[in-house]
């Protein structure tokens, strides 16, 4: 008999600087939710942005290692995935759901939207264009984005921590003007064919789960079980910073970033064992962790 293969959690950094304690927190909350369950734990690196900083990406994997994080796989990196994202985004093509987009930020900033539409949403002004007007935008030199063709205005996931939440679905892009996919596109495949269907981070993406699982969805995905975590605020209550003190591992030191992270979270422990032991779901800080430089 084979047993069924367990589920998967994952942490997910985009290289873009060094990882603060902030960081390292999400991170060993995602492992302690994953392993808490049996399940799996992943790296991903989410350098379709950031493809020169190879050596942000692998300092950043040094780190969680060194605070004990570990995971079953080697890392993926997005910008090895290419193919993957294009083909989906061909699949939704071949089906009808994507459009061409050529807005610039400040055409969809100014652009009128319907009395009912939420704010920041896509006000679906290229949804509609004639093969022509395509013809004539394209002529004028931007190069296109593709958008989803959403069909919903709203969706709702379920979360570990915070219910039922219900956030906009507008007509999001998939590929960006300049032919790199779209970091809600890139999540979503990653997940469903890493076998992932735990995701934990930071509350900051709570608002962008309702596209992703609504793609998920179109896309013959199983949703993820979904855990948004509180973030780490700085003193003014804004999101920390390299200028709020000594916040990154280098800077800390393994032994007070890991006690710092364990007392924050209600179970101060010296190590990961000691760590998963204690870790009760039900019993995690709602409320921002508002750090102390030392
Ligand atoms: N790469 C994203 C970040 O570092 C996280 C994406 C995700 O967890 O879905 O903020």
């Amino acid at each position: 008999m084979t047993r069924p293969t367990p589920g998967a959690g994952r942490f997910a950094p985009s290289p873009s600087a060094d990882l603060h304690i902030g960081n390292l927190r999400t991170a060993v909350l995602a492992w302690l939710f994953a392993r808490s369950t049996g399940r799996r734990f992943l790296m991903r690196v989410e350098d379709l942005d950031d493809r020169t900083h190879t050596d942000i990406a692998q300092r950043q994997l040094d780190d969680l290692a060194a605070i004990g994080i570990t995971w079953d796989e080697e890392p993926t990196w997005q910008s090895q995935q290419q193919q993957r994202y294009d083909a989906v985004i061909d699949g939704l093509v071949a089906r009808g759901l994507v459009y061409e987009c050529y807005c610039s930020r400040k055409d969809i900033l100014s652009a009128p939207r319907a009395p009912h539409a939420p704010e920041g949403a896509y006000p679906g002004t290229c949804r509609e264009l004639s093969a022509d007007e395509r013809t004539a935008k394209r002529e004028a030199g931007r190069p296109p984005a593709l958008r989803l063709r959403a069909d919903t205005g709203e969706y709702t996931v379920t979360d570990l921590l915070h219910g039922p939440y219900t956030g906009v679905v507008d007509d999001f892009v998939l590929r960006r003007g300049d032919g790199v996919p779209a970091y809600n596109l890139a999540v979503v495949v990653d997940d469903a064919l890493s076998g992932i269907d735990q995701v934990v981070r930071g509350d900051d993406l709570l608002a962008s789960s309702p596209r992703q699982a609504y793609l998920a969805g179109l896309l013959g995905y199983p949703q993820p079980v979904y855990a948004h975590v509180p973030l780490v605020l700085n003193a003014e209550g804004k999101r920390l910073a390299k200028r709020d003190g000594a916040v990154t591992l280098d800077e800390l030191g393994v032994p007070r970033a890991f006690a710092m992270i364990t007392e924050s979270l209600g179970w101060p422990a010296h190590d990961m064992a000691t760590l998963l032991h204690q870790f009760d779901p039900a019993q995690l800080p709602r409320e921002p962790w508002i750090y102390q430089p030392v």
